[in-house]
């Protein structure tokens, strides 16, 4: 083992040479012990054969500019997460991340007549890095008790939403919701009894919202549902479905099993809207919601609902 092997070997990072035809020829240790790949068996086949899901017209593009023009190319975390489908290594294991995140950098090997002969690749696990980044968006914009996104994170996708809307033109929605007396849960069953509401409601809730719908806590009790792409008559459907899911949830806390309402209120964004006037409108439909009785959806214009409901 000559000096640079001996590094090749021990260097905490994936180290490997292709030749010309992609083609394995150098696997070190830190490649063998991550993937279970022994050199034995790797070098001299093509990677593609060991690691099919490589096979990108990315990475051959990004092969073929190394090879061809002495390009270096980078497979950032950030965009692709891995290159290699590794497992997360020690206390890893069981985190938020399935696979090894990884930054990869691909560059050119040239002999002495400058000729380039191969290309080596450097595989680098950053699973530690992005996880401490995840945390931190996540300690960031969501709610540590219930776990759905936080008022301020929600006013950012509000304000973002407002815009996107001011250019296409879609349709907004937005549902807010209050808890039916909720003091009295606090009084019956302890704060740790309201607090197990608030968490089971809001998992509830998330469990049928869609990918583009978002829902946040917006105040102690109160929480927002903004909908992309739905219109008030939709707000509406989907108002009442949370309206009937809530009525039928059953919290249990210690020997106890509690049972809430909620009242909502539905807007929906106009051109003649602010961001403030749209969630105003909101606010004042659950205030009404609140005054007509509790337990119910009041949408902002009213709307048929006879028509709309069975649509
Ligand atoms: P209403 O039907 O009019 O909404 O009646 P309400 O009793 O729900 O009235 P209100 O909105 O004024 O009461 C909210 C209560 O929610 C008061 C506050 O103590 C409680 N609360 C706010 N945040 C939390 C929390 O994080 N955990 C618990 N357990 N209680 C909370
Ligand atoms: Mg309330
Ligand atoms: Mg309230």
């Amino acid at each position: 083992m000559n000096e640079f092997s001996q590094i090749f070997e021990t260097i905490n990072f994936g180290l490997i040479i292709l030749n010309a035809e992609l083609k394995v020829s150098h696997w070190n240790h830190w490649m063998a012990r991550h993937s279970g790949i022994d050199e034995k068996q790797i070098i001299g086949a093509s990677l593609f054969d060991f690691f099919p899901a490589i096979n990108t017209p990315r990475f051959v593009r990004n092969s073929n500019a190394v090879l061809s023009f002495g390009n270096f190319a980078f497979f950032s975390q950030k965009l692709h997460r891995f290159l290699f489908p590794f497992k997360p290594v020690g206390s890893f294991q069981s985190s938020m991340f399935e696979n090894m995140q990884q930054n990869c950098t691909m560059g050119p090997l040239k002999n002495d007549d400058n000729k380039i002969t191969g290309i080596f690749l450097i595989v680098q696990d950053v699973t530690e890095l992005a996880s401490y980044e995840q945390k931190l968006v996540e300690l960031n914009t969501k709610d540590g008790l219930t776990g759905v996104y936080n008022r301020r994170f929600f006013q950012t996708r509000l304000n973002e939403e407002y815009q996107r809307y001011k250019r296409s033109g879609n349709a907004l929605s937005l549902i807010m919701f209050d808890i039916d007396f909720f003091k009295k849960v606090n009084d019956n069953y302890g704060h740790p009894g309201g607090d197990a509401v608030l968490q089971s409601i809001a998992s509830k809730i998330a469990s049928i919202m869609r990918t583009t719908d978002f829902l946040a806590r917006y105040g102690g009790e109160e929480f927002c549902c903004l909908l992309p792409g739905t219109d008030l008559a939709g707000a509406y459907i989907l108002a009442e479905r949370l309206r009937k899911l809530v009525e039928k949830t059953v919290t249990p806390c210690q020997e106890n099993n509690i049972k809430v309402t909620i009242s909502l209120g539905a807007s929906q964004m106009t051109a003649e809207d602010s961001v403030e006037t749209f969630l105003k409108r909101a606010d004042e439909a659950l205030y009404q919601a609140k005054n007509t009785g509790r337990n119910r959806v009041v949408p902002i214009p009213p709307i048929d609902i006879s028509v709309d409901s069975s649509s």
